[in-house]
């Protein structure tokens, strides 16, 4: 084998003689096992056990074999797979290093992601169907304890709707994360109207809502639908984690040079005189079912996935999401926007 071929393979790849030397390495391997590696001794240079003893078999055997190793780089973890490959009995062994860290990383989140989403269904799950056994059984003449448990049923289906909903919203936006809406909408009225429908909401919680900013048209390219969404989602959260007496403010304002946005930017913002947030949560608050308190949460209606949906929608519109927060004084969520493509 020729050290203008190992150069050519685009990962890092070394060549281990029959000796156990290590008699080429490209620039990639070179950068991962230090430069002085070529001619050293396999057990030497590369020091992981479970690589070693793939080397040696696939040498001794002429068979290929592969080891799955946990190292650091640069200060990360990385999660390294190794091809060995025999060349041939003169030639040894060709060693091709493959970086699985992010496939291993996105398969957890999926993995926990399906977990987090069974164990959300299953608890309304589990009391519905307790209910509809207890109203075949024991309740069954008795039209109090009926009345009673119909409601907490409805309530139970209701979380399940809403969680639901919430996983389709999320989808949808996933689908379409990569394609930036390019229709022009008025924020200012979307606000408004995302205000009007939640008066009652507002009213019901004694929570003053206050707008500022919304009297004039405020056109940027949007889809109406997902805007709504976002300043629902955090109005609900406002009204919500405030409570009774609390008030809300949501502004529209613009900012002409926006260092984020590199130009002119919309910059809404809800902010409520509630608990406020820890600022070890803040850096975490929009993944998925990540909640502060999840018994609170779940008392409020809350699925765990308003904030998720917000930053995916955000992002599809290449805007950002600022959290600000002072623990028992309130907390400020900006949304800053691009104005124009
Ligand atoms: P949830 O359905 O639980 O409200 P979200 O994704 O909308 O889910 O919010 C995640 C968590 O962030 C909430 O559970 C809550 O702990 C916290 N949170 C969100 N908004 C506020 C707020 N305005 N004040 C205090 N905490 C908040």
């Amino acid at each position: 084998m020729s050290q203008a071929l190992i150069d050519a393979i685009p990962r890092p790849a070394l060549l281990v003689d029959p000796a156990g030397r290590l008699a080429m390495a490209n620039a990639a391997a070179r950068r991962m096992f230090g430069d002085a590696i070529a001619g050293r001794h396999d057990i030497t240079a590369l020091r992981q056990p479970i690589l070693l003893d793939a080397i040696e078999k696939a040498l001794r055997e002429n068979v290929s074999t592969e080891a799955r190793y946990l190292t650091t780089e640069a200060q990360k973890d990385v999660t390294m797979l190794a091809h060995c490959s025999p060349v041939d009995r003169r030639e040894g062994v060709l060693v091709l290093f493959e970086d699985r860290t992010d496939v291993e990383e996105a398969e957890q989140i999926r993995r926990d992601f399906v977990a987090n989403v069974s164990h959300e269904l299953k608890t309304p799950l589990t009391a519905l169907m307790g209910f509809v056994e207890t109203l075949q059984g024991a309740a069954k003449d008795d039209p109090a304890s009926r009345n009673r448990f119909l409601s907490i049923m409805q309530k139970e289906a209701g979380r399940m709707n809403r969680l639901v909903g919430d996983l389709l919203s999320l989808s949808r936006v996933e689908a379409n994360a990569r394609v930036r809406p390019t229709t022009v909408v008025d924020l200012a009225s979307i606000a408004k109207g995302v205000v009007g429908s939640l008066a009652p909401l507002a009213a019901e919680g004694q929570v003053e809502v206050a707008t500022e900013g919304l009297e004039d048209e405020f056109p940027l390219p949007g889809d109406g639908d997902q805007l709504a969404q976002v300043i629902t989602n955090l109005m609900e959260n406002a009204i919500k984690y405030s409570g009774a007496g609390k008030s809300v403010t949501i502004s529209l304002t613009k900012d002409a040079d926006n260092p984020m946005m590199l130009g002119e930017a919309a910059i809404l913002t809800v902010a409520d005189t509630g608990e406020g947030i820890d600022p070890i949560h803040i850096p975490r608050l929009t993944e998925r079912f990540y909640r502060i308190d999840s018994h609170r949460s779940r008392e409020l209606g809350g699925t765990g996935l308003g904030l998720a949906i917000v930053k995916h929608i955000i992002s599809r519109h290449r805007g950002r999401l600022r959290v600000e927060s002072e623990p028992g004084q309130g907390s400020k969520f900006s949304v800053i926007l691009p104005t124009s493509l």
